[in-house]
């Protein structure tokens, strides 16, 4: 069945006017796809169009609506196409399968000073790089939530890096958000931002720390739970509609049901483990060098390695 793309909106199904649309929107159906899946006698007492009348607009909603499928091949081939942005770590890089995976979130807890947003300041500045050098061409937009973005840090690694430090500066839109509503509101509001400059990394760095100041005790779980949801919807309908990769930034704490082994567990429980697409646990070990395991990942299997963190960035 061709879709037909002169159906928009549920005011251009045949039989159906201003009216019985507006009815409908009050009744809950205000897309063409509840319609199509709506019952004609249903609809037709929501509407108040005949139940014929009812029959034909459905038909045309189920026309409007037809599924459109992709091949494993043509999602392969658009995958290898938009890229991946490298950590500046080969064996990091490896053990993720080439770098930060565009339409994904990368989400990377640890303790303090383990290095999660020295990692930030590496993807900001290699997302600008082209594709040949291990970057996708575009710029970034960073959410700093614990006032600890450092234009410093990135031109030095950017020096680092061959590119323009003033340049590297110019291409990464930096947000101060002081509450969990500014957090969430950038996101939500973020659609034009990515479009108009091209952005084609964004960084929430941390994403639970204002969360988990704001929502104190068992009875603010509930409450805190369902905004971080919503929250990681929207940056997943971001990666996925505009090509996006996401990078987060998590908080961990000492799980005490925990007797053996490391206790440190993640913030933010089944929301965000479901959530995040690629989870990585960074830890610090001697001098400079950091630990870092691959959690949970849908096409690579476990793993760790040593990184870098030092003034020009991450090394191996
Ligand atoms: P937090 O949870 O507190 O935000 P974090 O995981 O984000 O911690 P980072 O700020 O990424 O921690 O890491 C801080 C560490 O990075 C420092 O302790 C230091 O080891 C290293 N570091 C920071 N700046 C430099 C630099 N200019 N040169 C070398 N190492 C640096
Ligand atoms: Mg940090």
């Amino acid at each position: 069945m061709a879709k037909d793309k002169s159906v928009k909106k549920l005011e251009d199904l045949p039989g159906i006017g201003e009216t019985s649309a507006e009815k409908l929107k009050a009744a809950g159906i205000d897309t063409l796809e509840k319609v199509a899946t709506s019952q004609p006698h249903d609809l037709s007492e929501k509407s108040g169009i005949s139940v014929e009348a009812a029959k034909k607009a459905i038909q045309a909603a189920q026309e409007a609506t037809t599924i459109e499928f992709e091949t494993g091949t043509n999602i392969a081939e658009k995958r290898q196409a938009l890229g991946k942005i490298s950590t500046n770590s080969k064996d990091l890089d490896e053990l993720i399968g080439g770098g930060i995976e565009i339409n994904a979130i990368t989400e990377v807890y640890g303790k303090f000073a383990s290095g999660k947003t020295q990692l930030a300041f590496q993807l900001a500045v290699n997302a600008q790089l082209p594709k040949d050098k291990g970057g996708v061409d575009g710029k970034v937009l960073f959410i700093d939530t614990e006032g600890t973005f450092r234009p410093e840090r990135i031109e030095e690694i950017a020096k680092a890096k061959g590119i323009d430090p003033k340049t590297a500066l110019e291409n990464i839109m930096v947000v101060r958000a002081t509450s969990s509503e500014k957090q969430m509101l950038t996101i939500e509001r973020a659609d034009s931002l990515i479009r108009e400059k091209g952005i084609k990394l964004i960084i929430i760095d941390s994403l639970t720390a204002l969360f988990r100041a704001e929502f104190l005790g068992r009875g603010a779980l509930g409450e805190r739970q369902q905004k971080l949801n919503s929250h990681m919807h929207k940056l997943q309908q971001l990666a996925d509609k505009y090509d996006v990769a996401v990078y987060v930034t998590n908080q961990v704490m000492d799980n005490p049901g925990i007797l053996f082994g490391d206790p440190t567990t993640p913030i933010g429980g089944n929301i965000i483990a479901h959530a995040a697409t690629l989870r990585l646990y960074i830890r610090k070990s001697k001098e400079d060098k950091r630990i870092i395991r691959l959690v949970d990942s849908p096409n690579m299997p476990d793993g760790e390695c040593i990184i870098r963190v030092t003034s020009a960035g991450i090394k191996d």
